[in-house]
């Protein structure tokens, strides 16, 4: 009992020694761990530093990756003689000086060790010339030595062989290429963030990388479309759409999703994001800015990762650029001394924001854009109008993006069809599919075939129509249509699915904790031999089964008769879809079926109620497809995120025949 509270016999028998403080220098050395890895992250913070300054244009020079020399050169407002010292020092900082500052800080760097920790594992010197003042002055950071030098006002920050004094850390290294690549990176982070910033990168004497500056503000829509493109390629540009989202506050609509957010704090989320066509096999090209400042978070990955769920095929990672603006006392950026992760006071609030922002942009049928099949067999995107639909969760939101489109959404997300009287092309065409898509359409009353009147409108319609005429069916699987570009190609099955998919899902938000979808009696029950875990999924998923408009009750202790079906699916096979809802219901736990689960066993259902390959189709049911194609969300994919139509334009079909060469 006493050997748990007598002291064990040490086995190092080591005198004690007294408690001291740490030398100045090796605690400056310790923090220089926390801050400085590689030298990408001096990168990082001399251009925080550079930008907090006002500098409208930072360049940077490099050595053998930064391992031998970063520079940072600014025109900002650099720092007079008397405090250059002070820049050096530990927690010495020019940007906060009381807890109120703390909460609200805007700028980049606060903490006031950058620099101090830099100081202390490199060979570091600062030249500055403050505004107004006319001389510039260097400081040495070794000798602390300050002496004129000729220089127009702003900074200039060298650090010359980084880690020289902790070999260890320098052995960590990866080789100049993979280090440069990492500052280039740092740069780029920077870079998405101030289109009205120049930037340029030098490496070895030669210039890798100049985005110039466009635009007077950071907030400058065009101006960030045009750094987007800049840095990040043409194809981010043509196969991203705009992403404009305005959470809480007053401005919100009420009745929109975001009331649930109620009239606190506002979220806003603007930037771009690319089609689900765009997806990388590396999660290489997420960018998320809290309030200016680059930032990895899992909270916003996950919201992001959440709404391409529906329309992103296995593994591909999204590539976007998302800007959050929010009370910066709603976000504590002061968690991490490299300050890249963040901490939300209500991470469900941005969660939310973020999700239903991308989901927004995402829902829009790109069927208006044209995709042309480049040289290496993809399809590139490029938008005839400015921009697709903007969904503004507001009609009060500011429109930052001018869009010629007009919107094809209701506030409440749902696209409605483009003639308000309710005879327009979308209602008919939707009338025409449920009327033709059964084999056997005469036995039933519903829907009204189209009238030659109906016809001739449509045919003078068909020059403008996005996705065009249907002129042949290809081998029972695809649909061929001319539109103005030249051709489309349309998977009917694929896009049926998506187009069914999105009605169920619409029918069951609108019913909420309604009855649930509605559902068609059959005159004849259809029976089936089930197994008995059919037969004991039945029973214990009856209520779930009845939301989803299915009526399954056991015939016999091994029969299951089917007797009612959702209306939207009344044509299928009654049978197979039974079965396929049951074994969906079997893996989950009906008591836990959330909303996703929901949406596969959807999913589920509308993959049985889409058109088969192998059917023939008229000319009008393919019409009929083309147009709720235009009119569907998200139809752009199937419901497993594989494209349903492509464009090849004349150019392509030119280039096949090696026309006007
Ligand atoms: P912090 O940025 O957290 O304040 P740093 O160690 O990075 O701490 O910088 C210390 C101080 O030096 C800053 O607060 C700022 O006043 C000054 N400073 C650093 N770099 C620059 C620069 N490029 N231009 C003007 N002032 C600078
Ligand atoms: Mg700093």
């Amino acid at each position: 009992m006493n050997a748990v509270l007598s002291p064990s016999p040490s086995p190092d028998t080591a005198p004690r020694r007294p408690i001291r403080e740490l030398p100045d220098e090796l605690i400056s050395q310790i923090a220089a761990g926390e801050v400085v890895e590689r030298p990408a992250s001096v990168v990082r913070e001399l251009v925080d530093n550079a930008l907090d300054a006002g500098a409208r244009s930072v360049t940077l020079r490099l050595l053998a990756g930064g391992v031998r020399l970063i520079a940072v050169e600014d025109d900002g407002q650099g720092i007079p003689r008397e405090e250059l010292p002070m820049a050096l020092r530990r927690h010495a900082t020019s940007k906060i000086s009381n807890l109120q500052e703390l909460e609200a800080v805007g700028t980049m760097g606060f903490r006031g060790e950058a620099l101090a920790a830099i100081n202390a594992i490199a060979d570091c010197a600062i030249a500055s010339r403050a505004a107004g003042q006319a001389q510039a002055w260097l400081l040495e950071g070794r000798t602390g030595e300050l002496r004129p030098v000729a220089r127009a006002t702003g900074t200039t920050v060298e650090v010359k062989e980084l880690f020289f004094s902790t070999p260890a850390r320098r052995k960590f290294l990866k080789t100049d290429a993979t280090e440069l690549a990492h500052c280039v990176e740092a740069v780029r982070r920077h870079a998405l963030a101030r289109p009205d910033v120049s930037f340029a990168i030098w490496h070895e004497g030669k210039l890798l990388e100049q985005w110039r500056a466009c635009g007077a503000s950071a907030q400058d829509p065009q101006a960030l479309a045009q750094r987007l493109q800049d840095v990040l390629g043409d194809d981010f540009s043509t196969q991203s759409v705009l992403v404009e989202f305005q959470a809480g506050g007053p401005a919100a609509a009420a009745g929109s999703a975001l009331a649930q957010l109620g009239h606190g704090p506002q979220v806003r989320v603007w930037g771009r994001a690319g089609i689900p066509d765009a997806a990388r096999s590396r999660a290489d090209q997420q960018f998320c800015y809290v309030n200016g400042r680059f930032v990895r978070d899992k909270v916003l990955t996950h919201a992001a990762r959440s709404a391409y769920e529906d329309v992103l095929h296995g593994h591909r990672q999204p590539v976007y650029a998302l800007y959050i603006e929010m009370d910066p006392a709603r976000v504590d950026v002061n968690v991490h001394p490299t300050k890249i992760e963040v901490r939300f006071r209500d991470s469900r609030e941005v969660h939310q924001a973020v999700r239903h922002a991308l989901e927004a942009a995402l829902a829009a049928p790109r069927a208006g854009s044209s995709a042309v099949v480049g040289a290496d067999g993809l399809m590139r995107y490029a938008e005839h109008t400015p921009a697709p639909p903007l969904i503004a969760a507001e009609a009060g939101a500011p429109a930052l993006f001018p869009s010629a489109t007009p919107s094809r959404w209701t506030q409440s997300g749902i696209p409605f069809s483009r003639d308000s009287a309710g005879t327009g092309s979308a209602d008919r065409s939707m009338a025409t599919l449920q009327a033709l898509w059964q084999p056997q359409r005469e036995a039933t009353s519903s829907g009204p075939t189209l009238t030659p009147q109906q016809d001739n409108a449509a045919a003078a319609d068909a020059g403008s129509w996005p996705l065009g005429r249907a002129i042949a069916q290809l081998q029972g699987v695809y649909i061929l249509a001319e539109n103005a570009q030249g051709l489309v190609i349309v998977d009917m099955h694929a896009a049926h699915e998506r187009i069914v998919y999105e009605r169920l899902k619409t029918q069951m938000e609108a019913i909420g904790s309604g009855p649930g979808l509605s559902s068609q009696p059959l005159l004849i029950p259809a029976t089936f031999a089930a197994t008995p875990q059919e037969v004991a999924t039945t029973e214990a998923s009856a209520t779930t089964l009845a939301l989803l408009g299915l009526e399954i009750t056991p015939f016999s202790p091994k029969t299951l008769a089917v007797r009612a079906v959702p209306t939207s699916l009344a044509q299928g096979d009654a049978v197979e879809l039974a079965r396929s809802v049951l074994a969906e219901l079997a893996q989950h736990d009906a008591s836990t079926v959330v909303q996703r689960a929901q949406n596969e066993l959807l999913a589920t259902m509308a993959c049985h109620g889409a058109v088969r390959a192998n059917r023939r189709l008229t000319l009008e049911e393919m019409n009929a497809l083309l147009r709720q194609m235009e009119e569907t969300e998200r139809s752009d994919q199937c419901n497993h995120g594989r494209p349903t139509w492509r464009q090849v334009t004349l150019k392509d079909l030119d280039a096949l025949f090696l026309r006007g060469r």
